[in-house]
């Protein structure tokens, strides 16, 4: 019986979740949003500092733990924003001084695939679709490898800088689906697929113009933007299912919270008897409990840093997935 904190401080997000044997006892977030539409990395590490202890009290209550029932604190590692990470790091380092218990460092693009587990999820494909991140990862020969990955920008970000184009907020994700869900037209944007890896500045590039001579409703754009980049994805992660042969793919990151998105997921899954894992909102998005999922796994396995050597412990804003020393599964 082993009960874990998970902390998650990568970008925008600051989460606590507890975990106890595999099971999501408490999930709290608290996100940093501004008006502009992009991160401002010190305002967001800010926005971690202030809110940490209140969303860490909160997930106590929620998993109704005390302090002292916390064998072991796991956070993300990387990849993310320096001053973000730090402050995870920070706190998890405070709270393993003053309970006197072990850290956990977890790579964070790793957690989104293991916590696929809850879902059922064995051994699966991760089509990870976020802001800053676009990659399909699985498990195979002693590492996580990245099979494809976006060679430009994030899906997300994508997204969000048409939204921002088109003068209609952020995030911009949410609200791309809306208008797309009053259309029916497609007009032809780039299909950028090269293997397994895609690219989106093109198409934005083209979007634009679009945008500029006002010939296309923003409906139609939208709808063709969903058709086409989730088409592109989709493409990828069924490469990747044949390439190595799995039979499971899982969606992870905020962007998959998109219902035609799951929609052409399991509609590719079906077509070539895959089976598709879409967790819920609370796990696609950014979360604590991810990392607390993981960190039992890492946990079980011996991986946690005791106190008196909190020293040889760094963040890696850069770490790649296939970077991770995999000693927690054979
Ligand atoms: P993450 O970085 O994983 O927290 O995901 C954030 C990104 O997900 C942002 O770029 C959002 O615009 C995007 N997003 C959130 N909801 C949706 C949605 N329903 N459809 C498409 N993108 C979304
Ligand atoms: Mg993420």
């Amino acid at each position: 019986m082993s009960t874990i904190l998970g902390i998650e401080s990568t970008a925008h997000t600051f989460g606590v979740g507890v975990v106890k044997d595999g099971n999501v006892l408490s999930n709290v977030k608290d996100m940093y949003t501004n008006d502009t539409g992009g991160i401002i990395p010190h305002e967001a590490a800010r926005h971690h500092k202030k809110v940490a202890e209140e969303v860490y009290l909160k997930a106590l209550e929620e998993a109704k733990i005390s302090e002292s029932d916390i064998d072991a604190i796991a956070f993300s590692q990387g990849p993310g924003l320096h001053l973000c990470l730090l402050e995870g790091m920070r706190f998890a380092k405070a709270l393993s001084l003053k309970l006197n218990k072990p850290v956990i460092p977890v790579n964070h693009c790793v957690a989104h695939l293991e916590v696929g587990r809850v879902t059922g999820a064995k051994d699966p494909i991760l089509l990870y679709c976020s802001g800053a991140n676009t990659q399909v990862i699985a498990y195979a020969s002693g590492k996580y490898r990245i099979f494809g990955e976006t060679l430009d920008t994030g899906v997300g970000n994508f997204i969000d800088s048409f939204a921002r184009y088109a003068g209609i907020g952020f995030p911009g994700g949410p609200k791309i689906e809306e208008l797309a869900k009053k259309s029916k037209t497609y007009v032809e944007l780039p299909y950028t697929v090269k293997g397994m890896d895609v690219a989106f500045s093109g198409i934005l590039t083209n979007l634009r113009q679009k945008l500029e001579r006002k010939q296309v409703p923003l409906e139609d754009l939208a709808y063709s933007l969903q058709e086409t980049v989730f088409a592109m994805l989709i493409e990828t992660a069924e490469r990747a299912l044949a390439h190595v042969g799995k039979k499971e793919l899982l969606l992870g990151g905020g962007v998959a919270c998109n219902s035609r998105l799951q929609e052409m997921a399991r509609l590719m899954c079906e077509e070539r008897g895959a089976k598709c894992f879409v967790p819920p909102r609370s796990l696609l998005v950014d979360n604590g409990a991810m990392i607390g999922y993981l960190g039992e796994i890492m946990f079980k396995a011996k991986l946690g840093v005791k106190p008196k050597d909190l020293d040889e412990v760094d963040i890696l804003p850069r770490q790649r997935t296939d970077e991770v020393e995999v000693k927690w599964r054979k």
